[in-house]
């Protein structure tokens, strides 16, 4: 890494905590200093020493479309000219709100907000106060944000109270979330049976995209739902990085499973911040001012982010791009495995929609245990030496990756250039 991206590194340091606005960008997991961004066009980023790269983290999920997409670049451009923000409702979060129930139908009243830390939160307020329960079921790797209930990880068994996974979480706080394993139906069936009574909702992401990539197995989801819906507790399908990506429907149409109430983020603000909970219309009206369920934004439906949104999903909504985008995926993740082999290392990649894993392993992970044996200091061997030939994968072993509607052949083609010799090096 040369001399202007290390310079920022430790000049950003000096007054940011580790030099960073969001943990995983210090590339701690990865080691070494991150490149410092200064643009972004299509499937490229450019960096603070005008070094190109093609972006796979897509800024963890949101630019679906490609960076910078001038369609909605000027409906940003427009709505700002117009109003940065009233506090007061406008017609735009109207059309914002009435295409995500078209595209979701299982939403069927949606409340917008500014980040997907604010929807999981206050959708596991709705499952509490809809209830009158308090016990959350979530499951280990699973990542919702950075509310209380939620930075909890497993207890000493799996019928015993959460722990905090972070420090300033009260254990009375964790106390109230049990935390399960990813695709144990078995353990969700027996859960249910001894605490049923308790549970306020289930909230789970229907494709794990937090602990690299991980699909949920045949009748996992299924169960999730008849236990919900027979023990009275709400599902949460928590679609922040699926929505839009997974299907246009989202996880929820790919695999026919009708949550209760829904969170989104990341694809529908397109890159500005914003986040939306929906659901069930007897559940969503309990929030204030209609119900006794708290919740307020002052940047809430922010016009300029929804302009960012409604243009986004615009493109999103095309006919042809979820397929288009698929196969991209779908080519970049074969012609990985295919590099690995021809290396012979030991290496396996899967791809949902335009989400993908790579995995050191002989095959994918379906479990947070199977994550935790991918071979790491080989996967950030492969990241840096990625990095060096200019294309950018998330800095840690487990995240998933991003393919825009921007990548396409020429991009594949380059990238699978680069992973022959990384590969090698790895
Ligand atoms: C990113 C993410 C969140 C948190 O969204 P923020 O906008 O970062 O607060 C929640 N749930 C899932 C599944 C996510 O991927």
């Amino acid at each position: 890494m040369s001399q202007r991206n290390q310079e920022l590194f430790e000049r950003a340091q000096l007054r940011i905590p580790a030099g960073v606005n969001s943990p995983v960008r210090a590339f701690r997991a990865v080691g070494g200093a991150p490149p410092f961004m200064e643009r972004a066009s299509g499937a490229n980023v450019w960096d603070a020493e005008g070094r190109r790269y093609i972006d796979y983290l897509g800024s963890w999920g949101p630019m679906v479309a490609g960076h910078t997409h001038p369609a909605v670049v000027e409906a940003v451009q427009a709505a700002a000219a117009k109003a940065l923000s009233f506090g007061a409702p406008t017609e735009s979060e109207i059309v914002l709100a009435e295409a995500i129930c078209r595209l979701v139908p299982s939403i069927e009243r949606v409340r917008l907000v500014s980040s997907g830390t604010e929807a999981t939160m206050t959708a596991i307020r709705l499952a509490r106060g809809f209830t009158g329960r308090s016990l959350i079921v979530k499951f280990e790797g699973c990542y919702h944000g950075h509310a209380d209930s939620l930075l909890v990880k497993a207890g000493s068994g799996a019928l015993t109270f959460g722990n905090p996974s972070s420090a300033g979480v009260p254990p009375q706080t964790a106390a109230h979330t049990l935390v399960l394993d990813f695709n144990d139906t078995a353990q969700v069936e027996k859960t249910f049976a001894a605490r049923g009574g308790e549970i306020a909702g289930v909230i789970v992401e229907p494709v794990a995209g937090n602990m690299n990539l991980v699909l949920p197995k045949p009748g996992f989801l299924e169960a999730l739902r008849v236990q919900c819906t027979k023990h009275g507790a709400v599902l949460i399908l928590d679609e922040v990085m699926t929505g839009f990506r997974v299907a246009l429907g989202g996880a929820q149409a790919r695999f026919g499973i009708r949550p209760d109430l829904t969170t989104l983020g990341k694809v529908i603000g397109g890159g500005l911040p914003v986040g939306a909970v929906g659901g069930r219309r007897d559940i969503m009206e309990k929030i204030a001012p209609l119900g006794p369920v708290y919740q307020a934004g002052t940047l809430s439906g922010n016009p300029v982010a929804v302009a960012a949104g409604l243009a986004t999903l615009k493109l999103v909504e095309a006919p042809g791009f979820q397929d288009r985008i698929e196969a991209t995926t779908k080519a970049l993740v074969e012609g990985l495995a295919a590099e690995a082999k021809k290396a012979g290392v030991v290496f396996s990649a899967q791809s949902i929609g335009s989400m993908f894993g790579v995995y050191f392993r002989a095959t994918p992970p379906t479990s947070f245990p199977e994550v935790m044996q991918c071979d790491k200091d080989r996967f950030n061997r492969f990241f840096h030496a990625m990095l060096e030939r200019g294309v950018y994968l998330a800095p840690s072993a487990y995240e998933a990756g991003f393919v825009s509607a921007a990548h396409g052949a020429a991009e594949i083609d380059e990238t699978l250039k680069a992973a022959a010799e990384a590969f090698r090096l790895a």
